[in-house]
């Protein structure tokens, strides 16, 4: 989590809210577009409402965007989530423009800010060092977001990132919960491992050497099934969140839909 003294070498050091103005203006970036070719990795992580907005405005399905290798998935802080595709540029950029400007993701409409998030809810910083324009007027955040229903999505931002919280602690729960059962087996004495294998339903023979290679085998076992079950958790979250579709005739705009979607989520993750 980033400290105070943190932000001041990343950013103005001034926290903002969407009413305040930011030095952001860039006069429509004529003649730049420094920050949609730099090899900027996975850092432009997408949420599920910037899919639901890139598959409505490409008119690709999530499938046909990871194909065409415009986004792919990483491991980012530990969970596997969606991100655009930055080797040397972002595959949107077309003549030296945004070819998805009206739904680009979060992130990009953000830029130059940032968000610093507290116990509840964010506050955005202006990131110093980022675009390389050297004067910039100042605007007006909710101006600069273009965001249809502001209060709604920062509702959501505050939801997702409550919600990637939950999903690492679970993963966390899962791996140390894991390591404290590995360690106790491989510290069981004879008797008590012949007890323990009985329990778990395996049927092993009570000879010393038997019982040496189980003491060794059963807690990578663990750690292999543990990985499997932080892979499930993980491939729910994708397919729930982000590849099964979103009803986009309007009947239900996105936060409710994602909504719904999400407590189920989290329900099916608990099972895990
Ligand atoms: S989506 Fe658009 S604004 Fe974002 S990095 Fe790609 S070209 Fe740039
Ligand atoms: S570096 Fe600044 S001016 Fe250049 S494309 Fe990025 S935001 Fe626009």
């Amino acid at each position: 989590m980033l400290r105070y003294e943190d932000i001041n070498d990343i950013s103005d050091g001034r926290l903002y809210r969407a009413e305040d103005k930011a030095l952001l203006g860039t006069n429509g970036c004529k003649g730049c577009s420094h920050c949609c070719r730099s090899d900027m990795g996975a850092s432009i992580v997408l949420t599920p409402y910037d899919i639901y907005r890139l598959t409505l405005g490409t008119r690709k399905s999530f499938d046909e965007l990871l194909v065409n290798m415009l986004v792919e998935i990483s491991l980012i802080d530990g969970i596997a989530l969606p991100h655009l595709k930055m080797d040397g540029g972002c595959g949107f950029l077309v003549d030296e423009r945004c070819s998805i400007h009206e739904y680009r993701p979060g992130i990009c409409r953000l830029f130059p800010l940032g968000r610093l998030y507290k116990d509840k809810g964010f506050d955005y910083i202006l990131q110093t060092g980022q675009c390389i324009r050297e004067s910039r007027t100042p605007v007006v955040i909710s101006d600069w977001l273009g965001e249809e229903d502001l209060p709604k999505n920062e509702a959501f931002i505050n939801k997702w990132h409550g919600f990637l919280e939950f999903e690492k602690k679970k993963i966390n729960e899962i791996r140390e919960f894991t390591a404290v059962e590995a360690e106790r087996i491989k510290g069981l004495a004879d008797k008590e491992l012949l007890e323990y294998a009985s329990i778990v339903g395996d049927d092993i023979e009570p000879s010393e050497k038997k019982l040496q290679s189980y003491r060794k085998e059963k807690p990578e076992e663990l750690y292999e099934e543990a990985e499997d079950r932080v892979k499930d958790l993980m491939k729910i979250v994708l397919s729930e969140l982000y590849m099964q579709p979103y009803d986009q005739s309007g009947d239900k705009d996105f936060y409710e839909q994602f909504n719904e979607k999400l407590k189920s989520v989290i329900r099916m993750i608990r099972t895990v």
